[in-house]
């Protein structure tokens, strides 16, 4: 038996890679604080448990394969709240954005095909890409620019008229970017050129630090028929588990496709999109409340940030992530190190490295990414934790 090479040579991802090191490093007794996996600690609001407990005995059928009513009407109206405003036939319910994203490619993208990423990117995007035969091009975004959107030229010197569409996180995961208008704007008017797709993931659009609204794709009303909107309980209800998110278009092409991919399917978890519907109940109440407790988490990493000696970093603005450049030759050698060598008052810490963020050789080696879904507490002595251990890693630069 053979497993294919696409597969194989699949790399494991990064959030992942150094769990059996933790696991050991626990098992001699430290506590590992763990800053590596990008997945909300706060509890689940209580209205999807109520939701649950409402789901009536008999068959459990098929759920129609576009997603229940319930759920499109509750994301539509979600939606509408911030003047979105697709039909609920225009969205379809996915196993989570990453089913969303699958859908997307395999929607737009024939293998050999070119798919524009913005590095550094979420990680899972060029795994999908390098599953499914299409090949990447990137836009490298810096931490001396804070990230920002280089200007059109830049775009036009990676286009190939293999290129069929370009997807990127808003708020970006790693490095936290909010992308302002003029840069939606930049990405836009080369879409538009060339008739490019834009996939566009707002799964992190609650969290946003900045004193500026969050812009959606969806307000270039230019770029309207060429956009797919990506969304998900994961981050914005802290439902991880639910595996339930939408893709919204209003382009009829693309309509067709998701149909056709959703019936493939057979639909997703008829119980989980009842209940995650009910999450439309919870009020702007509680984003508030979810921010103040990030913003809060985010100051105090900051302030541990600004007494760090030779590390470079860019305040993130939004999601719950930052990618830190260490005074290292190799992040993933340090995290290693810090799980298998180094402790603080029995715990240590673990970390994501950054390469795989990235699709240029080369770039994020000496990074790596602070997931700040954890108690205050608990950041600050892992930020401690990497400070100390910076003072005396073997490696250090
Ligand atoms: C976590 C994450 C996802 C995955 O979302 P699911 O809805 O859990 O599949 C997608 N995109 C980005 C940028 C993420 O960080």
């Amino acid at each position: 038996m053979n497993v294919a090479k696409r597969v194989k040579e699949l790399p494991v991802s990064p959030t992942r890679r150094y769990l059996g090191m933790a696991k050991a490093a626990e098992k001699r007794g430290l506590k590992v604080i763990r800053l590596s996996i990008g997945q909300p600690d706060l509890p689940t609001p209580r209205e999807y448990f109520e939701a649950l407990k409402q789901i009536p005995e008999g068959t459990v059928r098929y759920p129609n394969a576009t997603g229940i009513d319930e759920m499109r009407t509750a994301q539509q109206a979600y939606y509408a709240r911030y003047g979105i405003n697709y039909s609920a036939d225009d969205i379809f319910v996915t196993a989570g954005a990453m089913e969303g994203i699958r859908f997307a490619i395999t929607a737009v993208c024939n293998p050999g095909d070119i798919m524009l990423l913005i590095e550094p990117f979420y990680t899972n995007y060029n795994m999908i890409t390098h599953l499914f035969g299409v090949d990447v091009r990137a836009i490298t975004t810096r931490a001396e620019d804070h990230y920002a959107i280089p200007d059109e030229s830049t775009f036009e010197a990676q286009y190939d008229e293999r290129m069929k569409a370009i997807l990127l996180s808003n708020p970006c995961n790693p490095n936290g970017r909010v992308y302002r208008r003029e840069e939606l704007e930049t990405i836009a008017r080369f879409a538009k050129k060339h008739d490019l797709v834009i996939i566009s993931d707002e799964v992190y659009r609650e969290f946003n630090f900045t004193p500026h609204p969050f812009i959606s794709f969806y307000e270039l009303e230019d770029i309207r028929e060429n956009l797919v909107l990506l969304d998900s309980a994961s981050k914005k209800y802290a439902a991880c588990g639910t595996r339930i998110g939408t893709a919204a278009t209003s382009n009829t092409e693309l309509k067709q496709a998701f149909t056709k991919l959703c019936q493939m399917n057979l639909g997703v978890s008829s119980t989980e999109q009842s209940a995650v519907a009910a999450l439309s109940r919870v009020d702007e109440r509680y984003h508030e409340g979810v921010r103040e407790i990030y913003r809060s988490r985010r100051e105090a990493m900051l302030h541990a940030f600004s007494k760090m000696k030779d590390i470079r970093y860019s305040e993130p603005e939004g999601a719950f992530y930052s990618l830190v450049k260490l005074p290292v030759d190799n992040a993933e050698n340090f995290i290693q190190w810090l799980l298998n060598d180094f402790s603080v008052d029995g715990e240590t810490v673990l970390v994501t490295p950054a390469a795989d963020f990235y699709y240029t050789p080369g770039l994020g080696e000496d990074e790596i990414r602070i997931s700040y879904c954890v108690e205050e507490d608990d950041l600050v002595r892992a930020l401690r934790i990497i400070e100390k251990g910076l003072a005396v890693y073997p490696g250090r630069k």
